[in-house]
């Protein structure tokens, strides 16, 4: 049976693993993501070493979903706010070094995003929006049941569409994105600025402490949830998709961050527009990204 492989860098996980044609994982592991490129390179070689010397009968070909804006027609990352090193470097040669197979390059996010779709809670939807909310937020879309690049791969940035026109900074260069409003750090600061403290803490600690019925815990994550949901009905007005699926760790804080999300797209959106749509939980979890790269160089292979 034909073996796939695919690697998801994150900012601080390497994801990666082997899928076979029936979509099943014959393999999966994770380890520290580098932060230098020199090392991320001498890394992918060591890994990929090892997983042709696990299977013998040989991977058929590869995906890499990478952070950052991959620009189809001069095959590199253009811009990558959260692992600047990726900037403009010249990935394709330096990979294929000591890739021997074919192999394809996409943002991390898209490629999560075809893996929910291919064989997680976006399967059989036609048109799908996928977000995940973590350090930043990061999405994909599938429209018409295929994945949307845009005219030169840059589509799918809904983490980086303003939300608050006087918000945060982001490090994409832009002011008030979903990314800087609705992410893990952000809702630590309104946390933060609702106690007048500088505790350094992580949302999941904010979580907990909203678990707990801390208020200002609660709001921190209700104020988030009002900027997700403005991001959300945005997405719904333009392309009326049939679901949207969020994932990232920050999802985890469930009805504290969804409640005001989903009360805010309520208000937002068009109302039969936002009745045909399906708003849920993503499936895959971290292992979204590499499942969808290796389906995603399926894909490309037998085309
Ligand atoms: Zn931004």
């Amino acid at each position: 049976m034909s073996l796939y492989a695919g690697f998801d860098l994150g900012g601080t996980r390497l994801k990666y693993g082997l899928i076979d044609s029936k979509e099943k994982i014959v393999f999966e592991e994770k380890t520290s993501s580098p932060s230098k490129i020199k090392d991320l390179l001498h890394l992918l070689k060591k890994l990929w070493e090892d997983l042709k010397k696990r299977e013998k009968k040989g991977i058929k070909a590869v995906g890499f979903g990478f952070p950052g804006i991959f620009s189809l027609e001069e095959q590199r990352i253009l811009q990558s706010p959260n692992y600047p090193e990726l900037d403009n470097f010249e990935l394709i040669p330096a990979l294929s070094r000591f890739i021997e197979v074919p192999f394809w390059v996409n943002n991390d996010a898209n490629m999560a995003a075809f893996g929910e779709f291919k064989c997680g809670a976006g399967q059989g939807v036609q048109s799908l929006i996928f977000l995940t909310i973590g350090t930043g937020v990061g999405s994909g879309i599938i429209l018409d049941g295929n994945l949307w690049k845009g005219k030169c791969g840059f589509a799918g940035e809904l983490g980086h569409v303003t939300v608050h026109p006087d918000g945060d900074m982001c490090n994409c260069g832009c002011q008030g994105c979903l990314e800087t409003e609705a992410s893990a750090p952000k809702i630590v600061k309104n946390y933060n600025s609702l106690k007048k403290t500088e505790e350094e803490i992580s949302a999941e600690e904010v979580f907990r402490r909203a678990k707990a019925g801390d208020k200002a815990a609660r709001q921190a994550f209700a104020l988030a949830g009002k900027y997700l949901g403005i991001g959300l009905s945005i997405a719904i007005n333009l392309l009326n998709p049939e679901k949207i699926l969020l994932g990232g760790a920050v999802t985890a804080a469930g009805d504290f961050l969804l409640s005001p999300a989903l009360e805010e797209v309520r208000k937002r959106s068009y109302r039969a527009s936002f009745k045909c749509c399906s708003i849920e939980k993503a499936s895959l979890g971290n292992k979204a990204g590499f499942i969808g790269a290796a389906l995603w160089a399926r894909e490309q292979s037998v085309k």
